[in-house]
């Protein structure tokens, strides 16, 4: 019979290993989530893969992260890729789907599962979400036919650069509104075969060892959510140098105001200072078509590139991992059409 799989779990942080302090207000507790997984006596059955626990420090709760903790993470991950059968990231769902999106960018060869978890309610509550989704987390990542970064949360495993995070209230706190599921997970643990990427392990031997991308600088992106009332002015202070790349989230299927001055805006900036503009829609479903209206039509002239069905958190980490590798705008512009880690579809044409 063959041995116990070897999962790596990742405390990065989050309410999940949380407890209340002096003041009475949620701080990740070092110390927390090793003293529970050490009581926990599912752990030693062997239903469950044996694990290994890394803790970086300091802990976060993930409304503090930046992009240095997403390398940070990546860099965890690549140094033990062949070691483990998988990896479980412990963290908080404030900036999880960001994470999510960023990891699936920054490692290139990954053949692993990369299952990142975390809670509505800490460990330490009675009531805790938590203890179920680390032992589902443990066991999605011990799943050979699974290559790529996900989030499991609420019986639902979601690829991590398609998930959104949706509640902060509900148990059901991430959705996927333009992918189904990759596994179901409910008396039985059902893994959509058709959708989980099985092609990356073939694909990742060839290219070689699981790394992590070749960091060059320190890109300057960010996203604009549009309003009612943006006029050209703030448009142009908020597009002002030295911002590189920019996430348009829109309205509908990737319409803005047709405003004259507001569009000269935004063609002056792409077009003088080549800044990469990508139109993701504010839907949480559905997919921006930039020939559907004359108002997605105007910003396609100016230069603006359509973001098809990604959501707005794939877009900006995608946008600033490969401006990171130190892209051309050409090239960046070019990659953020194409999918990278099954981050979008291609349009169907009708
Ligand atoms: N603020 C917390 C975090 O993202 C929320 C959570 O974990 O649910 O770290």
């Amino acid at each position: 019979m063959a041995g116990r799989k070897r999962v790596c779990v990742i405390h990065v942080g989050g309410t999940i290993g949380m407890t209340r302090d002096a003041q009475g207000v949620y701080v990740p507790q070092p110390g927390f989530l090793e003293a529970y997984l050490g009581k926990m006596p599912e752990l030693d059955l062997d239903y469950l893969p044996r694990i290994e626990l890394v803790v970086l420090e300091p802990l976060l709760d993930s409304a503090e992260m930046r992009p240095r903790d997403w390398v940070r993470i990546a860099e965890t991950i690549v140094a033990r890729h062949d070691d483990y059968d998988g990896f479980v990231v412990v963290h908080g769902t404030d900036t999880m789907a960001y994470t999510a999106s960023a990891l699936s960018f920054l490692i290139e060869g990954l053949q692993k599962p990369v299952v990142l978890t975390g809670a509505q309610l800490t460990l330490a509550h009675p009531r805790t979400d938590g203890r179920e989704h680390v032992i589902t987390s443990l066991v999605l990542a011990a799943r050979e036919e699974i290559h790529e970064v996900c989030i499991y949360f609420a019986q639902s495993l979601l690829r991590g650069n398609r998930a959104q995070k949706v509640h902060n209230r509900d148990f059901v706190a991430f959705s996927s509104g333009n992918l189904p599921a990759l596994a179901r997970v409910g008396v039985h643990i059902q893994v959509a075969r058709h959708l989980v990427r099985n092609w990356v392990r073939d694909q990742a031997k060839a290219e070689g060892p699981a790394r992590v991308v070749d960091i060059q600088r320190e890109p300057h992106v960010a996203a604009i959510r549009l309003f009612p009332g943006l006029g050209p002015g703030m448009l142009e202070r908020m597009l002002a140098a030295p911002l590189e790349g920019v996430v348009l989230e829109t309205y509908g299927a990737g319409n803005a105001p047709r405003d004259e001055a507001w569009i000269a805006v935004l063609e002056k900036a792409v077009r003088e200072r080549e800044l990469v503009v990508v139109n993701c829609s504010q839907c949480h479903g559905g997919a921006v078509d930039q020939r559907d209206y004359g108002t997605g039509l105007t910003l396609a002239r100016a230069g603006v590139i359509s973001g098809l069905d990604m959501t707005p958190e794939a877009a900006l980490t995608k946008l600033y991992c490969l401006l990171a590798r130190g892209l051309s705008p050409g090239e960046v512009r070019e990659a953020m059409s194409r999918s990278l880690a099954g981050e979008l579809t291609a349009p169907v044409t009708d």
